[in-house]
């Protein structure tokens, strides 16, 4: 499996979702699972496996830069939980997938190793597409067969919507399912790892893989992980699904409402109650995470200072220590790192705090509150569409104003700000034969059952 991902990945040059190969380790990986398989009475289900890993998991000896210009260089002393438990159950690494810069972006266009380019074309047009971001290289691998899966990271839907995209499977658990510990931190109380892959078994067995409580990682949740794989049964006769009524957004093509319509009746065929429900701060997210998310990321780049980390500036005579923080870091972080940086010191700042960091926390509350109500209604799992349109051109959205890009995270932010699991899975091809997904919103540390009821969708 090992030499035919790496032959395949030899011929995808075209699609850059590789940035760092490292074949010898992932032969040297292969050879000791097939020892570990030799005369074993059970075949761990990822073992021997190949997957690509987003640059944002810092693997121990190996490139890790986060997308980054400002972490060139940098080669980590230690390995994250993430990565440590998918190779302890024997996986294979090929190498480190592209990634928007910090994981900041939609479309993989912020990397500093340029963007990933999506496998799918629009019919017969040429125009290469996004793979989504900010997980693009881990969505375009996998859809391309570079790999058998992906780890992804998801603090606004950067696991969900390249998933949706490029027509594979990708869930983001609850919080705490998963431990931060080692990757790289963008918006620490958003942030989630998890799997990207071919189809929801994949999903179930991965996920299972890569979490477990941690004790490096203080918001590690200390409870048993399921077998996941084990509850995708199919049947999810007697669930309640909710179709939250705000998340029928004004002007969405109709190709979206049919996918959306579709999915509905396909739950209901497999012997699931639906009900509308209403989730009224959902308006709010957008800019709430659009607070959140820059002010914690302003103080976790904070150590990207030209002393610890990666690149430093060439300095002049006569410069001082703030001209090495102010030249390192202007060289270092890209234009949308920059402007993420700037929203977050101002909305922290003194005089701003109350209006707006503050403020967005309180939102935030009443956002997670919505739903604790509708679960609390005997909601199992809400239905919605993953994003509001198919992958778009690259440069068609970077050149417009940052705003439009944000737009795109409207369906996912909600569950990042609820912490709640959120799964996407291929549901269908638009007029021009693109794929496109439908997300399901789980219970908290419910992924099994969310995965079975994205099973019953496949
Ligand atoms: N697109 C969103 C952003 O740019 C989400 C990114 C993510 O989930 N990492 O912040």
């Amino acid at each position: 499996l090992t030499e035919a991902c790496l032959a395949q990945i030899d011929t995808a040059g075209a699609l850059n979702a590789f940035v760092h190969g490292t074949a010898d380790l992932a032969r040297q990986q292969a050879a000791r699972a097939d020892e570990r398989l030799q005369g074993a009475d059970e075949t761990p289900a990822m073992c021997g496996i190949p997957l690509g890993i987003k640059d944002l998991f810092c693997t121990k000896g190996v490139a890790s830069q986060a997308g980054s210009a400002i972490l060139n260089g940098f080669q980590p002393e230690y390995e994250s939980t993430v990565t440590q438990n998918l190779f302890d159950a024997g996986s294979v690494m090929l190498g480190k997938l592209n990634m928007d810069e910090f994981a900041m972006g939609s479309s993989n266009e912020t990397s500093t190793y340029g963007n990933a380019v999506n496998p799918w074309r629009r019919g017969n047009d040429d125009a290469a597409l996004t793979p989504g971001g900010s997980s693009g290289g881990s969505a375009s691998a996998v859809a391309a067969d570079l790999c058998l899966g992906a780890t992804g990271t998801d603090t606004g839907g950067s696991i969900r919507q390249p998933a949706a995209f490029t027509g594979i499977t990708g869930i983001k658990p609850t919080y705490g399912r998963c431990s931060r510990w080692g990757i790289v931190a963008f918006a620490s109380s958003l942030d989630q790892a998890g799997p990207m892959t071919k189809d929801v078994r994949d999903a179930a067995i991965m996920l299972e893989a890569m979490c477990g409580h941690d004790p490096k990682d203080s918001t590690s949740a200390d409870l048993a992980v399921p077998n996941f794989e084990a509850m995708l049964t199919g049947d999810i006769k007697g669930k309640v699904i909710g179709i939250p009524r705000e998340y029928r957004m004004d002007g969405m093509p109709d190709e979206i409402e049919k996918l959306w319509a579709d999915g509905t009746a396909m739950m209901k065929d497999a012997g699931a109650t639906v009900r509308d429900i209403s989730l009224p701060h959902t308006k709010y997210a957008l800019p709430t995470y659009y607070v959140i998310a820059p002010a914690e990321a302003s103080s976790n780049l904070a150590r990207y200072d030209g002393v610890r980390y990666g690149h430093r500036a060439t300095l002049a005579q006569g410069d001082g220590i703030t001209e090495m923080y102010e030249k390192t870091r202007a060289e270092g972080f890209g234009p949308e790192v920059q402007r993420r940086v700037m929203v977050g010191t101002y909305v922290l700042s003194a005089g701003f705090y109350d209006a707006y960091y503050n403020r967005a926390r309180k939102v935030r509350t009443l956002i997670k509150r919505d739903f604790e109500n509708v679960f609390a209604d005997g909601i199992d799992a809400i239905l919605t569409p993953a994003t509001p349109s198919a992958a778009f051109g690259l440069g068609e959205m970077a050149d417009a104003d940052p705003v439009a890009m944000y737009l795109n995270d409207v369906f996912t932010v909600t569950v990042n700000l609820a912490g709640l699991p959120g799964i996407s899975v291929p549901a269908g091809l638009d007029r021009q034969g693109l794929p496109l997904g439908l997300q399901l919103i789980g219970r908290p540390w419910e992924e099994g059952d969310l995965l079975n009821c994205a099973y019953a969708l496949e």
